[in-house]
């Protein structure tokens, strides 16, 4: 049944479940996605997972991917002083350094070819172009597909893959530039965003929330980690064993995350949406399905609907198996459609005890 006062339902309906709605959620909800070849312009050198291939692949997806509200823009670079909200400016001069040089190594995971700089600025820069897409209304959610990641990256140096931080500039640039308030971001790449967190570790007004291996690289993200000062409780982080799934990952996201995320009242939803939680993964020990992801995108695009006006905007993180993103990628963008959103999810059964820490943390912060 449908529910609105007005008899038109608005894209961001208020009550659920609304399964009868898909059709009207399929027609009001515009997804803007960012991809560009020249994401393959940053080489970190054969045998390395975060490769080329990688952007390859989602642009072999999106060619074969048809919903006709599908708006595909390309990306602008990032300026300087648009890295800096989030970055060093030593460190920014440091990626600088590497332009043009064969090979320069940040870390033993983190080689960077000639045009790495650029293309990191166009990382950053095309979640940024996704952002604005979405403030000026001219979608109302969205995916940037760009590489390098960045969820690692701490202000002052680079790591894990990643080069600039892409989702912490984003958050900083929607406040810097529209006046956002409260911003979410929530990161279900199979690796803790130990950049992210530490970025608004202090912060009240982003919550940082963190689905991961634990223990794990980077070995950040316990569930005590809960930011301080006028930051505290406002990083969530629900370290999960290796070998967890789909039931594991949608309890979080339903009876943790989504609660939580109530709570806060996000004017913004970002997500940082690695694929690396897949069953085919090389680098990680999770299980997660398509149909996991898919239940993860649901979850979030109903916050997003109750509490930010449907702003959601979701930039690639990790991911290493080109099965897995053929999978995976059209899957959520198949939610970010909103077609699925009133349609209810399984119930999970999550292996007892494997979220009792998190909630337990956060119980005295949230009512959970
Ligand atoms: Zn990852």
């Amino acid at each position: 049944m449908l529910v609105s006062s007005a008899g038109v339902l608005g894209k961001c309906a208020s009550s659920f479940p609304v399964a009868a709605g898909a059709a009207v959620y399929s027609q009001v909800v515009k997804t803007a996605v960012v991809v560009d070849r020249r994401y393959e312009d940053h080489d970190p050198g054969p045998g390395h997972p975060e490769s080329p291939e990688r952007i390859r692949t989602i642009l072999d997806v999106l060619e074969s991917y048809r919903r006709s509200d599908i708006l595909v823009m390309q990306p602008r670079p990032a300026t300087a002083g648009e890295i800096a909200l989030n970055h060093d400016p030593r460190h920014i001069e440091h990626v600088a350094a590497s332009a043009g040089r064969p090979v320069y190594s940040f870390d033993a995971d983190t080689p960077t070819s000639p045009r790495s700089f650029v293309t990191a600025l166009l990382a950053a820069g095309g979640y940024l172009t996704l952002l604005e897409a979405i403030m000026a209304a001219d979608a109302d959610n969205g995916f940037a597909f760009v590489r390098p990641p960045g969820h690692h990256a701490e202000a002052d140096r680079a790591m894990g893959f990643c080069l600039f931080n892409n989702v912490a500039v984003g958050a900083r640039y929607l406040r810097e530039r529209y006046g956002v308030g409260r911003i979410l971001v929530v990161d279900w790449d199979v690796h803790h965003g130990n950049g992210t967190q530490h970025s608004f570790y202090n912060d009240p007004d982003v919550l940082y929330v963190s689905t991961h291996q634990y223990p794990f690289y980077p070995g950040t993200g316990a569930a005590s980690e809960v930011g301080s000062g006028a930051g505290t409780g406002r990083t969530l982080n629900v370290p999960l064993p290796a070998g967890c799934g789909d039931d594991e990952y949608l309890a979080a996201f339903e009876t943790i995350i989504a609660p939580v995320a109530a709570q806060f009242e996000p004017a913004f939803v970002l997500v940082s949406a690695g694929f690396d939680a897949h069953h085919r993964d090389p680098l990680a020990g999770m299980n997660v399905t398509e149909a996991g992801f898919r239940a993860m995108a649901r979850v979030l695009m109903r916050v997003a609907c109750d509490h930010a006006q449907g702003r959601l905007a979701a930039v690639l993180e990790g991911g290493y198996d080109m099965q897995a993103l053929r999978a995976a990628v059209p899957a959520v963008l198949d939610e970010l459609g909103g077609a699925r959103m009133g349609e209810a999810l399984g119930t999970p059964c999550p292996r007892s005890g494997v979220l009792d820490e998190a909630r337990r943390v956060h119980r005295d912060y949230w009512e959970l």
